[in-house]
């Protein structure tokens, strides 16, 4: 079976709420913005959110948010893995 594995570099995603192309533009809405770290008594500020790819499972290998992320954040490779052994991608 294979399966995507999607990489986000944050260093060149440094302002996931401002941009959100890849929240936008997904069709399978495999995307997900969180705070980095959560504060006792008051919110996360917006520069410390992250984009995550927690719903992989749905990517259908189309790219497209490959080719919209303006920072080229964005890598996908395709790993070939025995059946069963789906756990563990993406952080
Ligand atoms: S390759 Fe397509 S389906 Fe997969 S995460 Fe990117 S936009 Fe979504
Ligand atoms: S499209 Fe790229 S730069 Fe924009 S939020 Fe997504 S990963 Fe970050």
């Amino acid at each position: 079976m294979i399966i995507p594995v999607i990489n986000i570099d944050r260093k060149k995603c440094t302002s996931p709420l401002d941009c959100a192309v890849c929240l936008r533009q997904c069709p399978q809405a495999v995307f997900k913005a969180k705070p980095a770290k959560v504060y006792k008594f008051r919110e996360t500020p917006e520069n410390e959110y992250i984009i995550t790819a927690p719903y992989w499972p749905a990517c259908t290998g189309c790219r497209e948010c490959v080719q919209r992320c303006p920072t080229g954040a964005i890598t996908i490779e395709y790993r070939e893995i025995p059946e069963g052994k789906e756990e563990g991608n993406n952080g």
